[in-house]
């Protein structure tokens, strides 16, 4: 009897066992799975890209939560959200929480961001296909993987060498399992507070540690039109701003920033590196 359930608990398990096969190609822009209704989204993404469908579920299920609080703002937005496979970001031991609401650490001393926020930042660079966009703190490479759903050239730099080098080594198994969209991400391991000159101008920048001050030098490598979103404010205890540059015909910069989550506070991992004053 015993040895009875235990074959019929181990066929259930096989059955169960979630599918992990490889996407079946590269992402395509004109694609778009069905958006409103759970059970055709996860149908179509397990024919299309061959991900599993309890991870679908929750992903689908933190969607809801996202576009509730207006977090995703346009169609595109949504459906990188949707396109984006969180999981493969998170440490393994998360896997099973990688669709929670908050912050989730990934080792290093610092931790992913959570959904909700990321989604907001993300939809406010209003990123159009083709844009050059910079991204500050790779951490666990989730925004960058969800930016190339959005345009195909983006840039990112982690100051931490461990942690960039095992980003890196993520989107390259991701890359090997079908994931091609990821190959547009170029990493690089260096103090973002100095930008990439080597790619600059870019038309996004975001940055996803906190400072008390927009860095100069990402400034300096928007281009004129171009907007940054950037959390500043004391350690701890940041507001998000999306700051625009132009440069008017006497060649005078301006910035214009407002507050994406009115004024809220949002404590984000510090910017560090050594541009910081010594303590
Ligand atoms: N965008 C990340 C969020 C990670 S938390 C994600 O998708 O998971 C912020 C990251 O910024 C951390 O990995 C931290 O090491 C990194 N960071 C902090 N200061 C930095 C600097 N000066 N230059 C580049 N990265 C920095």
């Amino acid at each position: 009897m015993l040895r009875r359930e235990f074959l019929i608990g181990a066929a259930a398990a096989l059955v169960a066992a979630p599918a992990r096969a490889d996407p079946p190609g590269a992402f395509d822009p004109g694609l778009f799975p069905p958006m409103g209704s759970r059970a055709e989204f996860i149908e179509w993404m397990v024919a299309h890209r061959g991900e599993d469908a309890v991870q679908l579920g929750r992903r689908y299920d933190r969607y809801l939560e996202v576009i509730a609080f207006n977090d995703l703002w346009t169609p595109r937005e949504k459906r990188a959200f949707l396109f984006t496979p969180r999981e493969e970001f998170v440490l393994p031991e998360d896997r099973d929480n990688a669709y929670v609401g908050h912050y989730l650490d990934i080792g290093f001393g610092v931790t992913i961001t959570p959904p909700g926020t990321m989604g907001r930042m993300t939809s406010a660079l209003v990123v159009r296909p083709g844009d050059h966009v910079l991204e500050i703190g790779t951490g666990s490479g989730y925004q960058s993987a969800l930016l190339t759903y959005l345009t195909d050239n983006v840039y990112t730099i982690e100051i931490i060498p461990e942690l960039a080098a095992r980003t890196r080594g993520v989107y390259d198994r991701l890359i090997g399992r079908g994931y091609k969209e990821f190959s547009s991400i170029k990493t690089s391991q260096g103090d973002g507070y100095y930008g990439f000159a080597a790619a600059a101008p870019f038309d996004k920048i975001i940055v996803t540690c906190g400072i008390d001050h927009i860095p100069p030098p990402l400034l300096q490598q928007l281009k004129p039109g171009g907007i940054m979103v950037i959390p500043v404010g004391p350690p701890g205890a940041q507001r998000i701003l999306k700051a625009v540059k132009t440069v008017g015909a006497d060649g005078a910069t301006t910035v214009a920033r407002s507050d994406i989550f009115g004024g809220k506070i949002i404590p984000f991992v510090p910017l560090s590196g050594g541009h910081q004053p010594p303590s």
